[in-house]
């Protein structure tokens, strides 16, 4: 080995969530780590165009629109579109800024050692890193080559763009070029009714864009529990916008001068500002030199990893996106610190919960964690419905939230609580008082039994626990208060 290589314990490529954290695992217990990162700030796509950006403009249209309240205290929106922008973008920097900061603090209070550049495989336990001139610490080479016991992937994924859409147009966008807002538009065609796409066109809405969602499948985000996405369909419909389920873009053409022409397979046509396509993402896997390390990929380009995280070249370990799904930041941290648990023998985190809560920042929010009821018809299961409404729950009626509801799916015999689906203001926090029950493989009775402030939206699991209690009795049993009202 050559005398210029510098040794570590460990050296993670890329500084989202699943390589911060996986770096600072290892950093924690006392390992000797590198962190090399290729963009010029750390924080990776969650920090700069996804998660955070999303959810702070997101934050701000709904701040700077009052598009929450603003029906129930007869307010119409008017919004001054250029000013709007302009707050906007001021909040997106500066929450930006502050993560960046505070992944930065994270890294240097464990000592990791951040190397600037991007990292390529030369063998299964050696990288090369190359940095571009404008990004080099003065007098640091342009090429540093960095060996150690283990290594961690977690390069992300990029947005995919499907050939003949054309991106050259500033007008047809991605979830990356979006966050480029140069204006809010008066209409989008969101192409893809996935998360990505659903947040988005809830974000635009709210700021007064006209939206078409087009989504080729015959539901919205086709995970989720059905009650759930019929009701988010339903809220854009109710505000007038378009929701096209069953169909596909064709074409998408620039009238000279004019708007962006999209041609459906329906044979609709239709006029819009701007074009947001939302059709996926793809692990960030090029030129990482995967060959010369003897780690395999799957079909769809995905990392191989066990349940350990480990790839097919043993210390070399992957997390986060370059996985593949859920491709969750929440997800991709739990990754990188079991992940690093495991390289080093850490007597500490041995997996990922398998019970993960999914949090969709529509507007209505929905959140879910466990069974839908089509997961529990396909694996022939029996169960009983809980449901329960905001607008019967005392803050709910307070803050006037028309979509909220909860519903909560229970085994007959034990009333163990096998999944929890909420839509509605808060549904990403409340979710996690179901999610902590069923850890603990609790029954609904928890709720029934427990006392929760008043009035809050938390207060709406012991409605959905009594209105399933009193379908159970309806059946004919099982419930050990027959009939309880809900009182
Ligand atoms: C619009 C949008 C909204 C989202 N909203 C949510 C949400 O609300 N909640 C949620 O949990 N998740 C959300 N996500 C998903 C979340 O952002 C990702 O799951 C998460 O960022 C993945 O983390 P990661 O560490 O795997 O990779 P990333 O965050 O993508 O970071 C990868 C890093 O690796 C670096 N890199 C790549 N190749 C190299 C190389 N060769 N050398 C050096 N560095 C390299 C990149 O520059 C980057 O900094 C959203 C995603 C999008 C796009």
């Amino acid at each position: 080995m050559a005398d210029d290589v510098e040794r570590f314990d460990l050296v993670v490529i890329g500084s989202g969530p699943a390589g911060e954290k996986g770096a600072v695992q290892a950093a924690y217990f006392g390992k000797k780590v590198a962190l090399v990162e290729k963009a010029r700030e750390v924080g990776g796509a969650c920090v700069h165009t996804g998660t955070l950006p999303s959810k702070t403009l997101r934050e701000a249209a709904l701040y700077v629109t009052g598009f929450k309240r603003r029906n129930l205290y007869g307010m119409t929106l008017d919004i001054d579109r250029d000013a709007s922008l302009r707050q906007l973008m001021g909040r997106l920097h500066a929450v930006t800024g502050q993560q960046v900061a505070q992944i930065a603090r994270n890294l240097d209070r464990h000592g990791v050692a951040g190397v600037s550049g991007a990292a390529e495989f030369v063998g299964p336990q050696e990288i090369v890193v190359r940095a571009a001139s404008s990004e080099r610490a003065p007098g640091s080479p342009a090429v540093r080559r960095l060996t150690a016991d283990a290594f961690l992937i977690a390069t992300g994924s990029s947005p995919l763009r499907p050939p003949g859409v054309p991106f050259d147009d500033s007008d047809v966008e991605d979830s990356d070029t979006i966050l480029d807002l140069d204006r809010i538009p008066l209409s989008l065609a969101v192409v893809g009714g996935g998360v990505i796409g659903c947040e988005y066109a809830c974000l635009f809405a709210a700021l007064g864009t006209k939206i078409t969602i087009i989504e080729g499948r015959d539901a919205l985000m086709g995970f989720l529990d059905g009650e759930m996405s019929r009701g988010l369909q339903s809220a854009l419909e109710r505000e007038g916008h378009q929701v096209l389920l069953g169909d596909a873009v064709l074409g998408i053409e620039r009238v000279p001068g004019g708007p962006l022409h999209v041609a459906l397979k329906s044979g609709k046509r239709l006029e819009v500002d701007k074009v947001l396509y939302s059709a996926g993402r793809a692990g960030n896997t090029a030129g990482l030199g995967l060959e010369r390390a003897g780690v395999k990929l799957d079909a769809k380009g995905r990392i191989l990893v066990n349940e350990h995280f480990q790839t097919s070249a043993p210390r070399i370990y992957a997390a986060g996106d370059v996985v593949g799904n859920p491709a969750l930041a929440s997800v991709s941290m739990e990754q990188g610190r079991v992940a690093m648990c495991h390289a080093f023998g850490f007597p500490y985190k041995t997996k990922v919960s398998p019970l993960l809560p999914f949090g969709v920042f529509t507007i209505p929010e929905i959140s879910m964690v466990g069974a839908t009821e089509d997961d529990l018809r396909a694996r022939g299961l029996d169960y009983e419905v809980g449901r329960a409404a905001y607008h019967d729950n005392a803050r709910g009626q307070i803050i006037g939230e028309p979509d909220g509801a909860m519903k909560l799916l229970f085994t007959p015999d034990t009333r163990q609580l096998l999944g929890v689906h909420i839509i509605g203001d808060r549904a990403t926090e409340l979710v996690h008082i179901g999610q902590m029950v069923m850890e603990h493989n609790g029954s609904i009775d928890v709720f029934i039994d427990g006392v929760f402030n008043f009035p809050t939206l938390s207060e709406i699991y012991k409605y959905a626990a009594y209105d399933g209690l009193g379908r159970l009795a309806r059946r004919g049993g099982h419930s050990r208060t027959v009939g309880a009202p809900p009182a």
